[in-house]
């Protein structure tokens, strides 16, 4: 098919969730020309927001955890702009409250996750181009840089290319991009963990512990959380309920109804009555949260320049993405400039 469209940009970013988004920004502080491709309909990936029966709920991420001085300084700006606030010390198993504090504060994003990555979007309006409902379908190396095609046919020539989608959907894409052989295997052995999210909304009571939530990492639900008490959804009353990873591979592949019933099943013990759930949705998250990473926060290769980053790399979930992406785009300033 003729290409729609060509454009110039000194870096490629596929992938709009937190980790590309910080990258950009690390990127156009550092005075290149970026674009940002997303496949989804709006920014934030895996900062998953969802409307539904007159509510708010999250059913991706939930919240994040601060554990270095570096991520604590990323927060700080966020904190600083009212973006998000902090939920709580920990979260209780259900069972007695949380007599322990591990010195990480949870945090929040105020109006749901999403709105994280829509306020960081927002702050790069003047400085990157951000292109949501692009799905990148292939990518070739040139002489001095990268050929980036969309599903819609525009073409991008970039000086780097930075692949911040799951590592699998990443190689996808590559598909005979030469990588070394040591390099394919580091990234082949990357694997994630789904999960099963349920979405109900629930007229009356709920009886959820302090703040709302309750965590159980190693039971067959391992997340339970009133959007509600959180202070995301004023409009009614939204339970995200995920499932472990094992729950999450068992239903995978069955009827929406046959896993939430599974996830309601886990919901009743705490409502007041069990008819008072009134819609329900389920999300499959193919790729949730990384079980074997690549131990550094960014593999390099090129030129022409090539980067992956991601919560699959040096360390998982927000933290991990954000630093990721921070350290990916300040490794390719690097290699650009020199
Ligand atoms: C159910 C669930 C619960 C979670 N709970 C928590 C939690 O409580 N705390 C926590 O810290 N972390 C949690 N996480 C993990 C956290 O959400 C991720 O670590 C983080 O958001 C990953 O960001 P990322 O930028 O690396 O990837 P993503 O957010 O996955 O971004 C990758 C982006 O690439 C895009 N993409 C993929 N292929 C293409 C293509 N071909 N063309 C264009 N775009 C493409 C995708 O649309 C996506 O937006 C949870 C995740 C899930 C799914």
């Amino acid at each position: 098919m003729m290409s729609r469209n060509m454009q110039e940009t000194d870096v490629l970013i596929v992938g709009a969730g937190l980790a590309g988004l910080i990258a950009t920004r690390t990127l156009a502080a550092a005075g290149l020309r970026v674009t940002l491709l997303d496949k989804g309909r709006s920014v934030g990936g895996r900062l998953a927001t969802r409307r539904i029966g007159g509510g708010v709920a999250d059913h991706g991420a939930q919240f994040f955890t601060v554990r270095s001085p570096e991520f604590a300084a990323v927060v700080e700006g966020w904190l600083d702009a009212g973006v998000v606030y902090r939920w709580s010390d920990g979260f209780s198993d259900g069972t007695r409250p949380l007599d322990t504090y591990d010195g990480h504060p949870r945090y929040a994003t105020r109006g749901g996750m999403n709105a994280l990555a829509k306020h960081l979007a927002a702050e790069l309006a003047a400085s990157a181009s951000i292109r949501t409902d692009n799905r990148v379908t292939s990518v070739l190396p040139q002489a001095e840089g990268w050929q980036v095609v969309t599903e819609s046919s525009d073409t991008y020539n970039s000086r780097a290319l930075l692949l911040t989608s799951p590592v699998p959907q990443s190689l996808a894409l590559l598909g005979a991009v030469p990588l070394s052989e040591e390099q394919r295997r580091a990234l082949q052995q990357v694997a994630y963990a789904p999960c099963l999210a349920g979405l109900f909304v629930v007229d009356g009571a709920v009886s959820l512990p302090e703040p709302g939530a309750l965590q159980r990492p190693d039971s067959p639900i391992s997340w339970i959380a009133d959007n509600q008490r959180k202070g995301i959804s004023p409009g009614a009353r939204v339970i995200t309920v995920h499932a472990s990873p094992d729950v999450s591979r068992q239903f995978y592949d069955q009827a929406d109804d046959v896993a939430l019933a599974y996830l309601r099943e886990a919901l009743l013990p705490f409502l007041e009555t069990p008819g008072s759930i009134r819609e329900a949705e389920l999300k499959r998250w193919r790729y949730a949260l990384p079980t074997a990473l690549y131990p550094e926060r960014y593999l390099l290769a090129g030129p022409p320049y090539l980067a992956f980053a991601g919560d699959a790399f040096g360390e998982a979930r927000i933290e991990g993405a954000a630093l990721s992406g921070k350290a990916a785009g300040a490794a390719l300033a690097d290699a650009l400039k020199s």
